[in-house]
């Protein structure tokens, strides 16, 4: 089904009561008190979603701008993708890797044509494939280029964000996302992100990879200037030191492209895919590297009961399909271009910075002035879900299939949000 355009230009039908969630949810109070606490979620319970728009327990209807954080990049149940799975999982969902099944490799060998890479590996979740492709550079450090036993360093970015595991919260520049989690595993070097000069100064001959973000997602959508991709590239080829793209957010059509790198006719040596590439449905990830370096795994080397099989790969596969029988890397591109435009006339004192690639685009505020929280906020109660990122920074990745239309009414509430706070400031001025 269509999403309707109609009733989303009717604020009216929208735009609930500020303090959505109204404290008198039973559903939050009950998670609140049987939940671990480590989230702080919107104070409003989602129950039915349907392409780029979702509605909550009292029917009231949000245009979704965050997507999952890019996971729901083909819409919220698209038919296809629910039709594949519901077919799938009454044929065969789940045998784990001990046996081989028909779907699995038809998935694979798509990774690899999409990617111009060699061969997949497929997890589950972003942080498994990324600590695939951190196990992956360091035997291949050892195996291949020869560095000592014990000696293998990686070089990251400041503002990283690769998942949540320990060795990976490890190398984190937040110091929320190790605090009271150590010891954490050595061998990580941070550097500035956007900077391919500090990348060729931290080289040793110890250094296996890079692992970087071609745009930083949760450190609030940074864009390198252009070339940083390619040189850093350029670099790598020069020291022998594998280029580790992490595209789980970027990736699947994002920013315009399939892979982000795209932008830059870079190749990595290895790249993580999760988030957009289980269609919306399923936890799906993998990483796709060249020979050279998946060649260093083993039978009992690295695994995953759940990775690759036939139900997530069915989902993935159709995912893949959806995205190009649809336009989808193409629509990024021109409505992102379109998005990005659009906000860049609204006007205000309050913002700092509107930055992006295809419809990934950061709005940063000014943090003397307000907080990026103050603006989702805000946006919720006229029925428009966001999200703040690193405290000033307001996140827009709609689901690819969003429309024009959608578009323009979202940057209207965006308008209106600044245009509200703006009398405040002068008010209290
Ligand atoms: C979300 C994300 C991850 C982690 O993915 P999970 O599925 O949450 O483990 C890793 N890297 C990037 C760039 C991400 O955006």
């Amino acid at each position: 089904m269509k999403p309707q355009v109609r009733s989303a230009r009717n604020g009216v039908l929208i735009a609930g009561p500020v303090g959505l969630g109204a404290p008198g949810s039973s559903l939050i109070e009950t998670e609140r008190r049987h939940g671990a606490c480590n989230y702080e979620p919107l104070p409003v319970v989602m129950t039915h979603g349907e392409g780029v728009w979702l509605w909550d327990e009292h029917g009231r209807r949000y245009l979704d701008m965050l997507s999952a954080y890019s996971a729901v990049s083909h819409g919220h149940a698209h038919p296809r993708i629910v039709q594949a799975l519901i077919a799938q999982a009454q044929r065969l969902a789940v045998t784990s890797r001990a046996v081989h099944t028909d779907k699995l490799p038809l998935f694979l060998k798509r990774l690899t044509e999409l990617t111009g890479l060699d061969r997949a590996l497929p997890v589950n979740t972003g942080v498994e494939a990324v600590e695939t492709a951190l196990k992956a550079a360091r035997k291949w450090g050892y195996r291949v280029k020869g560095i000592p036993e014990g000696k293998a360093e990686v070089i990251a970015c400041e503002n990283n964000f690769h998942g949540r595991s320990i060795t990976i919260v490890g190398f984190s520049s937040d110091p929320q996302y190790g605090d009271g989690f150590g010891p954490f595993a050595p061998g990580f070097k941070l550097i500035p992100f956007g900077d391919a000069a500090a990348l060729a100064a931290a080289i040793t001959p110890h250094t296996a990879a890079f692992l970087v973000e071609p745009i930083q997602g949760e450190g609030g959508i940074v864009v390198p200037a252009a070339g940083y991709l390619a040189e850093c590239a350029r670099i790598c080829r020069e020291h022998r030191v594998l280029l580790l793209a992490d595209e789980i957010q970027t990736g699947m059509g994002r920013t315009g492209k399939f892979l982000a790198c795209e932008h830059e006719g870079v190749v990595p040596d290895g790249v993580a895919l999760g988030k957009a590439l289980g269609g919306g449905m399923l936890p799906v990830s993998a990483f796709v590297a060249t020979n050279e370096v998946m060649q260093v795994f083993h039978p009992g080397d690295h695994g995953s009961t759940f990775g690759g099989n036939p139900l997530a790969a069915t989902v993935a596969l159709e995912a893949l399909a959806v995205l190009y029988d649809e336009g989808l890397i193409e629509r990024s591109a021109e409505l992102g271009a379109y998005l990005l435009a659009q906000l860049q006339t609204i006007k205000s004192p309050l913002i700092r910075d509107i930055r992006g690639r295809g419809l990934f685009v950061g709005l940063e505020v000014d943090a003397r002035r307000t907080d990026a929280r103050a603006i989702v906020d805000r946006l919720l109660a006229r029925g428009v879900l966001s999200k703040d990122t690193h405290g000033t920074v307001v996140r827009f990745a709609p689901s690819l299939t969003i429309t024009r239309e959608e578009i323009d009414w979202a940057v209207e509430q965006v308008r209106a949000v600044f245009t509200e706070l703006g009398k405040g400031m002068r008010r209290a001025a």
